[in-house]
């Protein structure tokens, strides 16, 4: 097929989670699914689920090299325990590719040992996606895709922020239309999500979670016209279906919605995803690779139906630091100086509640996100001047929607099933999508269950 097709293909880059890729029944569900529609050109993959968390564990300072071994031979059960479903022709020299990069690994592992560095935490994090996408590939030949192996650190170009990369999306599409494009409609490529390469040639990672986002990029740098997430539910649920059995499928949501349920903690997709994805007007599907038949949600620009409340999204490892002015600043001096001192260390805060002696500013302490280290050293800049206390370990849960700042009773929707709970901090009003309360951690649940109950029963 020449270029000139193009035009009138179809482009689908399809991406698959942890949870699908988790062994060898799994990966030809995923692998069928595939197979089943042609306009699937680009395959991204995560790591089979679970390996990335070894691979963490593996990355970080003083591992003893007894440990590694350890966490290596569990790696290295869940690769075999693929791999040995394939016939011996397959079987043989893919157990060599899996081995030998065991082998690498285990090297980068004992170097991390002797003297750590965030680079080589990179390059370890890397191999679960280095894995998977060699196994899967294999898995697609054996079912007669014609398909091949592509290594995504040619094209995914970063800068060097290792565990948090930001990528060069100008490179990436220079690189996927020189490198990718011209062979796109006579194979399917099979491509790591997660990691990419800095100017040096070092391997970097985008973040926990971070294969949609690079599946995203990827459709926007190939003009593709459609992205697909294959995970382990079917879609988007009215909120994490792991808390409540009640939570509803979503059939069909809007980007800004499903944005705004990413950024306030929804896993379902990595909060950077929709982006690429609304530039450039490519649809997005989200459904279950175990259920391929039941269907998915699908974001759209334009939805038939945007209700008042979409959705509840939690964000745990919540860091709330009160700040309170012991001199009679006048409250334009205080909170000046308060965010002076913010951004001086580059630490912005996600939610901020204030009057005029005291404000509240709510800080996501998760992995991945803001370093416990950072919050302190400002948590003692600030103590310099002003009175502060710190509470850990809090919850952020968002009632996602429409318009909500001209919506009538929605203290007591919010609020009225919940007046057991000990809310720490409530915002509302500074956006018209959502409503935010920190709670204790202990409270999460119990408090998504009872608004989920209060908002979302009258759904069939
Ligand atoms: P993958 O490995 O496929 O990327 P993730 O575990 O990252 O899968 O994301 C899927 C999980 O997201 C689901 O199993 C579910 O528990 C969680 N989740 C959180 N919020 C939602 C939601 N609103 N709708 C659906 N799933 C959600
Ligand atoms: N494997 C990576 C992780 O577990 C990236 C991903 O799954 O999206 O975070
Ligand atoms: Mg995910």
């Amino acid at each position: 097929m020449n270029s000139k097709n193009f035009a009138s293909q179809s482009i689908t880059i399809a991406k698959f989670g942890g949870t699908s890729l988790a062994d060898f029944h799994t990966m030809l569900r995923c692998a069928h699914i595939v197979k089943k529609d042609t306009s699937n050109r680009l395959v991204v993959v995560s790591a089979s689920a679970g390996v990335t968390n070894y691979l963490v564990r593996l990355s970080k300072k003083n591992v003893s090299v007894k440990e590694q071994a350890l966490i290596i031979a569990e790696i290295s059960v869940i690769q075999f325990n693929i791999t040995q479903h394939f016939t011996s022709k397959i079987k043989e020299p893919l157990n060599i590719e899996v081995h030998n990069l065991l082998n690498i690994l285990s090297h980068y592992a004992h170097s991390q040992f002797n003297q750590y560095s965030a680079k080589t935490a990179d390059k370890v994090l890397s191999f679960g996606e280095m894995f998977s996408s060699t196994i899967f590939t294999k898995v697609l030949q054996s079912i007669g895709v014609v398909c091949e192996y592509f290594d995504v650190q040619q094209v995914m170009k970063t800068n060097s922020y290792f565990g948090k990369a930001i990528v060069d999306e100008q490179l990436l599409k220079i690189a996927c239309q020189q490198l990718l494009l011209p062979s796109l409609m006579n194979t399917v490529f099979v491509t790591q999500g997660f990691i990419g390469q800095d100017k040096l040639g070092n391997t970097t990672t985008l973040g926990r979670g971070g294969s949609d986002y690079s599946a995203a990029l990827l459709a926007e740098a190939l003009n593709g016209n459609r992205l697909a997430i294959w995970t382990d539910v079917v879609g988007i649920f009215t909120t994490d279906p792991k808390i409540t059995s009640q939570a509803k499928a979503i059939k069909e949501i809007s980007f800004g919605e499903a944005r705004e349920m990413a950024t306030l903690g929804a896993k379902i997709l990595h909060p950077a995803t929709l982006a690429p994805a609304m530039r450039n007007d490519i649809s997005v599907f989200v459904g279950s690779s175990k259920e391929p038949e039941k269907g998915g949600t699908h974001i759209k620009h334009q939805v038939d139906y945007t209700p008042t409340y979409r959705s509840i999204s939690h964000k745990r490892e919540q860091t709330l630091v009160t700040i309170r002015s012991v001199t009679v600043l006048q409250q334009s001096t205080f909170l000046a100086k308060v965010f002076i001192i913010l951004a001086k260390y580059e630490l912005s805060a996600d939610l901020v509640t204030t009057n005029e002696f005291s404000v509240a500013l709510a800080f996501d302490n998760s992995e991945n996100t803001i370093p416990t280290l950072l919050i302190s050293t400002v948590v003692e800049n600030l103590q310099e001047f002003f009175e502060v206390t710190v509470e850990h370990n809090l919850s952020l849960i968002a009632v996602i929607g429409n318009d909500l700042n001209n919506t009538k009773g929605i203290g007591q929707s919010v609020f009225g099933k919940i007046n057991e709970i000990n809310i720490r901090f409530i915002s509302h009003g500074a956006s018209t999508n959502n409503v935010c309360l920190l709670v204790k951690d202990k409270d999460t649940n119990q408090v998504i269950e009872s608004l989920h109950d209060s908002l979302f029963s009258y759904m069939t």
